[in-house]
């Protein structure tokens, strides 16, 4: 069984998928861990991902591994675990300007259905329900306001000890939205199919227990 959870930045897809997955025994793939280690890899290689050439040259020395330790889902850059480093804020921004490549999204497909079709998955995104997974038997959009999500981010960021501004966080999230929305290959959009949250005023826990509900009444109609 396939679940797709899509929504905008910071509208806590990971924190919730990885709940869900753990609570149905599910494989939680995250899939912006992905686009972000490519991100890392340009950036650290001093690509300019608007030069197709030298983009195309950077994506063959690419090899993207995800691995799981104790169900935490690791992503390895050319074998190096790169799981901590791709969460700055440079390579958000980075991952959302490459992932409107369409040879950056053809690199990852493969690498995302493969994990599908092996292994029951949560899988969260942007194109998931629309694009990588349009079988799967559950679909979620998640989202909440602009402000919740800033909020959410900044608590984040705070906590691992960097010091922001928030006004640049919700600055940053606006622009990726906007980017992740309105790019010709595989947009951020809900699908046809997908069950609506908006989180804004839910508990972590509420949002869990309504995907849970929808979860095992798929579950029992496929049994
Ligand atoms: O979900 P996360 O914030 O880690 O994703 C980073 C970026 O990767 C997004 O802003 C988006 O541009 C891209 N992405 C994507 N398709 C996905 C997952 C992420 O385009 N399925």
């Amino acid at each position: 069984m396939n679940i797709a959870i899509d929504g905008p930045a910071g509208a806590g897809k990971s924190t919730i998928a990885r709940l869900v997955a753990n609570r149905l025994g599910f494989l939680y793939v995250d899939t912006g861990a992905m686009y972000r280690a490519i991100a890392l890899y340009i950036l650290d290689s001093h690509v300019d991902p608007e030069n197709a050439d030298a983009l195309n040259t950077a994506l063959d020395q690419i090899h993207i591994d995800i691995v799981y330790e104790n169900g935490v889902q690791h992503v390895l850059l050319n074998l190096q675990d790169v799981s901590a480093e791709i969460r700055s804020p440079k390579v958000s921004m980075m991952a959302s300007t490459t992932s409107a490549i369409p040879a950056v999204r053809a690199k990852l497909l493969d690498l995302q259905r493969n994990l599908a079709a092996k292994n029951d998955v949560l899988m969260d995104g942007r194109d998931i329900g629309t694009n990588i997974l349009p079988n799967a038997e559950l679909k979620i959009f998640l989202t909440a306001s602009v402000e919740v999500r800033a909020k959410r981010r900044f608590d984040e960021m705070v906590q691992r000890g960097e010091r922001l501004d928030i006004e640049d966080v919700k600055a940053d999230i606006q622009q990726r939205d906007t980017q992740d929305m309105n790019r010709a290959v595989a947009p951020l959009k809900q699908a046809e199919d997908a069950v609506f949250i908006d989180s804004s005023y839910m508990t972590i826990e509420e949002v869990v227990k309504e995907i849970m509900t929808l979860a095992e009444k798929v579950k029992q109609e496929n049994a």
